[in-house]
């Protein structure tokens, strides 16, 4: 892609706490942790103690006694969400939504309109706090890659613009963390070969990188450091889901016989929804009971996911809530499908729920089973029933 720094990556600002200390001034200027179980947002202030989003709440409370723990209001976060896109498609018609909080917006030509691109930023970031109440950032590039990096640097509440001349330079200054698809695994490998920044990313051949990390991640991360990312900005946000569903041979079967189904279902979903650039916020389990009869539950979460850990432990707690009635009425079906998908390339890459990586993990699989097939990594709770006990429902 070339021409001028007109994509603007829009991110909101610790968004759920925001709008928390918003509707309540009693919590402005303090440490305000949204949910009590799994963190879902935290205010810059508990960031401050080093507290994260999806970090469990007990670890979150000993690392900031004081904070405020709030419970989530899910239709005001929507609500404020909707103001705030209606803001993005009043500044541009090509608007690429990546999540509740955050999108996309390409600028190119209308500088006869609006004004530069750079203009266009600051006046939609005071048009948000004015008309929403909340802070949003913004990072000005010429790609959607170094748009959203942008932000990154400049939260909270900042703009940046990267001029195309000053790209290298800002990029190879940054720590290796800021690029996407760089988790914890990935970082720690990165460090013990002595690398830290992306520009020393950038000195390595891509053969060096594959080498060091694996096909995929070296790929990428080569692409990354350089800069090479030709995505242009999609308006509208694809909708619809991915599901697959599994007939039971009988249904009289075991919560260790339905649970591996469901495993096995979430590995294809999720594989699907990664092989297609997809992640989804709601995961729907359906089942078919022994008198044909029908149910379906469903969960959404806080941010998109592709990551078989995540999808699998909402997939549990919905099997967990509906076994009652599977016992009484027997199963004959099951189904998993991941809605309200949305493009995973700018997406929140990791949901850290124990401190793995998982999405490297998830590409490692995927890698093996497309050069493979599927047979080729079998998890270990799908080989044999040995009356172990069943994986844990949530994680810690
Ligand atoms: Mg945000």
């Amino acid at each position: 892609m070339t021409g001028a720094a007109a994509i603007l990556h829009a991110d909101l600002d610790a968004f759920f706490a925001s709008v928390e200390q918003r509707d309540d001034p009693r919590l402005r200027g303090r440490p305000v942790i949204v949910g009590g179980g799994v963190v879902l947002a935290a205010s810059y202030e508990a960031r401050a103690y080093g507290v994260r989003t999806a970090m469990p709440g007990g670890r979150a409370r000993r690392l900031c006694p004081h904070a405020v723990v709030v419970p989530p209001r899910m239709s005001a976060y929507s609500t404020a969400s909707k103001a705030v896109y209606r803001i993005f498609e009043d500044t541009s018609p090509v608007v690429e939504g990546l999540s509740i909080d955050e999108a996309f917006l390409d600028v190119r030509g209308m500088e006869h309109i609006s004004g530069t691109p750079a203009q266009i930023a600051a006046k939609l970031r005071l048009r948000v706090l004015e008309q929403v109440g909340l802070p949003i950032t913004v990072g000005v590039a010429r790609t959607k890659f170094l748009a959203k990096v942008a932000s990154g640097v400049a939260k909270p509440n900042g703009m940046l613009v990267v001029p195309p001349e000053r790209e290298l330079a800002f990029l190879h200054s940054l720590p290796v963390e800021r690029l996407w698809g760089v988790g914890p695994a990935t970082a720690l490998k990165l460090h013990g070969h002595g690398i830290t920044t992306v520009g020393e990313v950038a000195r390595l051949s891509e053969r060096r990188l594959v080498v060091m990390l694996g096909r995929a991640s070296g790929r990428h991360l080569h692409a990354l450091a350089h800069n090479r990312d030709r995505r242009p900005v999609l308006a509208g946000r694809r909708r619809g889901s991915i599901g697959a569903q599994r007939a039971l041979g009988r249904s009289s079967a075991s919560p260790d016989e339905v649970d591996a189904s469901v495993i096995a279902l979430v590995e294809r979903v999720c594989g699907r929804m990664r092989a297609a650039g997809r992640a989804g916020r709601t995961v729907v389990l359906r089942l078919r009971f022994d008198d044909y009869a029908r149910a379906t539950r469903s969960h959404t979460l806080p941010c998109a996911t592709a990551q078989t850990d995540a999808i699998l432990t909402t997939a549990r707690m919905l099997m967990a809530a509906t076994w009652p009635d599977i016992e009484r009425r027997g199963l004959t079906l099951v189904g998993i499908a991941v809605a309200n998908l949305e493009n995973a390339d700018a997406l929140q890459l990791s949901l850290p729920l124990d401190g793995h990586d998982r999405d490297a993990l998830d590409l490692v699989v995927d890698d093996v089973r497309g050069r493979y097939g599927s047979k080729a990594i079998v998890r270990a709770v799908l080989l044999g029933r040995d009356g172990r006990p069943p994986p844990p429902l949530l994680p810690d």
